[in-house]
């Protein structure tokens, strides 16, 4: 059994073909699901998709691309859907420097405030963060995130920084670019961390693993990638698989089986 830790199945791309991607993905023994909101609309499909489907979870939050005109009344209707049961962690939340759409005091306001709220719900955190390391540890230590932990989604940082994070109670999202001929950062993190901070995720309908670079990525793709963690890691897909399992138990705790 394979858990997809960050899917947004919440996407027009896979909204639009929803039964084909569930059916495709359970067929290859992705029994598990976590759909990652990042705007105020796909957080609230996030929860009733994990409302419609026994195998699917959701995480709520508000992606920093996407929180420009964004008030008081979002950040309340996001408490509101973060008390529900099904949802398991705040995300996906962070930094994004690649893009212009907000500027960096606007993304530091809205990762703040979802960090405070996930300290106050007592739920993990999902983080999106590309071209800003530095800052998102930074603003990790400064907001005792230490305290509900979660996971770095698609991880491309440095082993160094990996065990750094490791001290706060993050873990990390291992996704297609393991697979890829210049994915090294993402193989270098996987030979050299613990297993135990490793989790398996697609980013579909992004990211898509090898050799289906380039086309829509769907859960059914996991095992691609547990597969070559586990080649990695020197250990079967089974067994790679299982502990992968056991790490997200941990990490998103109570609200998870
Ligand atoms: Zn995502």
């Amino acid at each position: 059994m394979f858990i997809d830790t960050h899917v947004h199945l919440n996407s027009p791309e896979l909204s639009a073909h929803l039964e084909e991607v569930l059916q495709d993905a359970l067929r290859n023994k992705v029994t598990k699901m976590i759909v990652v909101g990042y705007d105020l609309e796909t957080s609230k499909k996030a929860v009733v998709l994990a409302h419609n489907y026994d195998f699917v979870y959701a995480a709520v939050g508000f992606h920093p691309t996407e929180i420009k005109n964004y008030t008081d009344k979002e950040y309340q209707e996001l408490e509101l859907l973060a008390a529900d049961p099904k949802v398991v962690a705040i995300g996906e939340i962070g930094y994004d420097f690649h893009w212009d759409t907000t500027t960096k005091e606007e993304q530091k306001k809205a990762f703040v405030r979802q960090i405070r709220l996930a300290k106050k719900l007592k739920l993990p955190i999902i983080i999106h963060s590309r071209d800003a390391h530095q800052i998102t540890y930074d603003t990790l230590v400064i907001e005792e995130a230490k305290e509900v932990g979660g996971i770095l989604h698609s991880y491309s940082g440095s082993v160094e920084m990996a065990k750094e994070y490791i001290k706060m109670n993050f873990n990390f999202g291992i996704s297609g670019p393991v697979t890829y001929k210049n994915g090294k950062n993402m193989k270098d993190v996987v030979a050299s961390i613990d297993v135990k901070y490793l989790v398996s995720e697609t980013d579909s309908p992004y990211l898509s693993p090898h050799p289906y670079r380039g086309m829509e990525n769907g859960p059914k793709n996991i095992p691609l990638i547990v597969k070559t963690m586990a080649d990695i890691k020197n250990i079967s897909i089974e067994e790679m698989a299982q502990n992968i399992l056991n790490n997200v138990k941990r990490i998103l705790g109570e609200r998870y089986e």
